[in-house]
This record gives structure tokens, C-alpha cells and sequence, in this order.
């Protein structure tokens, strides 16, 4: 039996990847703190995560510097990057959840995290729920260009690095599971497979109830709406 690594924001992708993996092996489930608004709920649901998978383990992990960066404030970054992007909130949950500068590499830092984890529980695969898809909007962040992270070329680049980065011995490769599906049809997998959709949180601006209105809460009512199913979480009735 394998420990596998899965990267975990807590939402759908999360738990169908979970699911995946789950049967036969061990999961080391990571939720990454950044200063995302969402990231308490985030943790909250991949802890929920953990409880209904038979053999899991969850690692929340903190990244200060990063949100210092987008954040700015008491070291003075908060002047770095283009005015309104970095350090200056809004008011507007879109904008002030990730700035796009901070996007453009963030999802190379965090399988770079992943592979430090694997690295220290023996594992020797890290899993992210990555899709090439516009809509799916990586990782439960808005983004001015959803496929800039999630591109095969980003993986098969960062794959290639890690391998001359690290020995035969303790090789790790990156596995992305739905990388070619669409939100929808990740929705009909985890309705399929019964996963507890009511506790998979996809709010990238709130941790307490979903905003309904962010990016991520629309794509994710759009997937629903296309899978034609009733997202438990809300009392969406999907048009038919
Ligand atoms: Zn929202």
C-alpha cells in the first residue's frame, strides 16, 4: 500500500481525486494556506474529507511569505506590483482574493510543496485535481487566465525539474487525474460515486457561507446546472 500525496482545497476536485486514490492506498491530504478568504472553510472541508476516507491523514500547511506578498502590509511589499493588484484591497471579492501576479506561478509553488511533503511521508506520487478547462478556474481561484497554470506543458516542465532535482531513490511524479475533464463531468463523477458534495466548499470568497457571485461559485452552479443535478449545498434546480 502506497501513501499518496493530494493537494486539497476542499472542494469537488479534491474529493473525487480522494476518491481515486482512496481504495488502495494511504492519503496524506495538504491544504495550503495563503491568505485566501476561503481558506478556513477550505481546511474545514478537507478535514471532513479526511473523516469519511478509510485510511487519511491531513497536513494543513501556512505559506506566510505568500500572503504577505499579494497581501502586503507590515513588511512594505504592499507597494510591489501594479497599483489596485497587490496590497490595496477593493472590495471586490474577485479581485482581493489572488492577485494576478501572484497567480501566474502559484500553482508550480504549490506542487513544489506537495513534493516536500511526499518527500517527508515517503510518497512517492503527488496528486493535484488540475483541469485544462477555462471554466474549472484552478485550485478554487479566479485567475485573468485560467489555463496559464494549468497547462501540460507547465506539468510536463515541472515534472522534468523535479526529476533533476531529485535522486532515483526518492523520485516523486506529479499525477493530474482530471486534467481533461470538464467541470461537469467531474460533477457526475462525484454524484456517481456518492461523495458528499454538501461538504465540499468552492467559495473563493467567503469562509462562512458561499458568496453565490465569485467566479468559482458560478462556475461551480454552471457545472451543476450541466451535469443536470441538484448541488446539496444550495437549492439550485438544474434547468432542463
Ligand atoms: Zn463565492
Amino acid at each position: 500500500m502506497q501513501n499518496i500525496v493530494i493537494l486539497s482545497g476542499g472542494g469537488i476536485k479534491s474529493a473525487v481525486c480522494a476518491w481515486r486514490y482512496a481504495k488502495d492506498n494511504e492519503l496524506t491530504l495538504v491544504h495550503l494556506s495563503f491568505g485566501q478568504p476561503a481558506s478556513t472553510a477550505e481546511l474545514n472541508a478537507t478535514g471532513e474529507l479526511a473523516k469519511r476516507l478509510p485510511r487519511a491523514a491531513l497536513i494543513p500547511l501556512v505559506l506566510p511569505h505568500v500572503t504577505s506578498l499579494q497581501r502586503g502590509g507590515e513588511d512594505g511589499v504592499s507597494s510591489v506590483g501594479a497599483a489596485g493588484v497587490v496590497g490595496t484591497p477593493s472590495n471586490n471579492p474577485e479581485v482581493d482574493a489572488l492577485s494576478p501576479v501572484m497567480l501566474a506561478a502559484i500553482a508550480p509553488m504549490m506542487l513544489s510543496v506537495g513534493v516536500q511533503v511526499a518527500l517527508r511521508v515517503g510518497s512517492s506520487t503527488v496528486v493535484t485535481g488540475l483541469t485544462q478547462s477555462a471554466e474549472g478556474a484552478h485550485l478554487g481561484l479566479p485567475s485573468p487566465d485560467p489555463q496559464t497554470d494549468n497547462r501540460r506543458e507547465m506539468l510536463h516542465g515541472l515534472s522534468i525539474a523535479f526529476d533533476a532535482l531529485l535522486t532515483a531513490k526518492s523520485r516523486v511524479k506529479i499525477e493530474t487525474p482530471l486534467i481533461d475533464l470538464g467541470y461537469a463531468e467531474i460533477v457526475q463523477l462525484a454524484v456517481r460515486f456518492d461523495l458528499s458534495l454538501e461538504q465540499c466548499w468552492t467559495c473563493c470568497a467567503s469562509s462562512t457561507l458561499p458568496c453565490t457571485q465569485c467566479q468559482q461559485c458560478k462556475a461551480r452552479s454552471q457545472a451543476f446546472t450541466q451535469a443536470r443535478s441538484i448541488d446539496p449545498a444550495t437549492t439550485t434546480v438544474p434547468t432542463r
